[in-house]
């Protein structure tokens, strides 16, 4: 038999655990662990040496030897102690060092770290030192290892399964809760929580309120008397308005906001709110009511931010949300003529803003972050309500990414068509919504 030849020989060169040898026939066989695979082996070969005694007789002592030294197998060195033969001394498996001793210690070790963390599903990462790694690849290539698995995978496999068993957890190769990194040559387990993702759309009901948290241009942060020592332009924003409750609820570390655009800091944000994930690093809370949090979070921010829909995700729907911003978009804005206008010129308005391209040069008030270049956005429709001699509500259905007030002023020229120079009267946005966002994929 092939497979038992290949054992022998291994173990007469190195000594391996059970664990170590059944790891090179590891595909071989269901329902066995590689420590059940490797004490078979050795118990096989422990027969053999003994049927070999009466026939070839230092042949069979040798081979028990090596089973009771290099093999570490006690029933080898009960054979020989019985026979009155050396039985030599058990040595240190070559692979491992003994590592998969230390399973129980490890999986004890996990499990006291993973209590401070709510989670249903974990994941084992294994480190292994790279002269561990290199040696088990030699091993393998010297014995012509066709059916073996690397230690890694058995370290993961073993450990999560002990883990399991005690916490009830469920091991989650994709999404998982928390990742146990274990490097069990130096007995080191450390945690990686992974973020939760919350996704929710919010409304911003004043104006007056920047989307981010915006830090004092002045100081950077560290607090000044221009801002009066908070370190901020804006005393609020919608992400900490967002983020603190939520922070508070999952005990997390710190949040990141994502959303599907932004408005400006004068504009509303109204209609079905707009999409956004928050995403809450190292929490220790997961599991929290969703509802409950919405309620905090609304009451805290009455009158000015409100959300809805919250939900849990995963990290996909930030990539979403990113292209989410090209999605279309319906904003609301009240004009004031420098004169009045005519019914029409608001007609010839609302026929040169439908249907229509737009070509929009960075406007000039974000350029100090933003590259300058031309950009190409179609406008879906116009529809334009006056409300006085001079001033009227002009509504717009158009592609993300096209800044509305510049569509309104003209920029000096660098929004192309636009209300000034289509009307012949300048045109001044007084107040801007956002009054629609529609992505797919996103529930409104
Ligand atoms: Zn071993
Ligand atoms: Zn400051």
């Amino acid at each position: 038999m092939e497979i038992l030849e290949n054992a022998q020989k291994m173990l007469e060169k190195y000594p391996l655990c059970n664990h170590c040898l059944g790891r090179q026939v590891a595909l071989l066989g269901y329902e066995l662990d590689n420590q059940k695979r490797g004490e078979a082996l050795k118990v096989l070969l422990a027969m053999k040496g003994h049927q070999l005694i009466p026939v070839k007789k230092r042949e069979g002592i040798s081979l028990l030897q090596t089973l009771a030294g290099n093999g570490s197998y006690n029933v080898a060195a009960e054979l020989l102690k019985k026979m009155r033969k050396k039985v030599g001394t058990k040595r240190d498996c070559y692979l491992c060092e003994e590592q998969f001793r230390s399973v129980h210690e490890l999986t004890a070790k996990s499990i006291e770290k993973l209590t401070y963390y709510e989670h249903k599903t974990f994941l084992v990462g294994i480190k292994l030192p790279v002269a561990v790694e290199e040696r088990e690849d030699e091993f393998k290539a010297e014995f012509n290892v066709k059916h073996g698995e690397n230690m890694r995978n058995e370290f993961s496999r073993e450990i999560g399964k002990e883990i399991s068993k005690v916490t009830e957890k469920e091991v989650d190769y994709k999404t998982p809760d928390i990742v146990v990194i274990i490097n069990p040559f130096i007995k080191q387990v450390i945690l990686q929580v992974n973020p939760l993702h919350i996704a929710g759309r919010y409304k911003k009901l004043i104006r007056g309120i920047p989307q981010s948290k915006w830090l004092c241009r002045e100081c950077g942060g560290k607090g000044c008397i221009k801002c009066n020592w908070s370190g901020k332009t804006y005393s609020e924003s919608v992400e900490e308005i967002i983020a603190t409750p939520t922070l508070e609820k999952t005990q997390g570390e710190d949040a990141l906001f994502h959303a599907a655009g932004r408005e400006d800091v004068d504009a509303r944000m109204l209609g079905h709110g707009r999409p956004y994930v928050l995403e809450i690093k190292k929490p220790r809370k997961r599991f929290i009511d969703l509802q409950d949090l919405m309620q905090i979070i609304n009451k805290q921010a009455q009158g000015k931010v409100k959300v809805l829909n919250l939900r849990f995700t995963f990290k996909d729907e930030i990539r979403k949300l990113k292209k989410g911003e090209a999605a279309e978009k319906t904003y609301k804005v009240l004009i004031e003529f420098n004169s009045n206008v005519s019914d029409e010129e608001i007609e010839i308005l609302e026929k040169t803003f439908s249907n229509a391209v737009i070509h929009q040069r960075t406007p000039l008030r974000v350029l100090h972050r933003r590259a300058d270049r031309i950009r190409e956005k179609y406008i879906y429709e116009t529809k334009i309500k006056r409300l006085t001699l001079n001033r009227v509500e002009l509504r717009v259905r158009c592609q993300g990414g096209l800044y509305i007030k510049e569509l309104i002023t003209g920029d000096e020229g660098r929004t192309d068509p636009n209300v000034t120079t289509i009307s012949g009267v300048k045109a001044n946005p007084l107040e801007l919504d956002v009054i629609g966002i529609d992505m797919k994929g996103f529930e409104k």
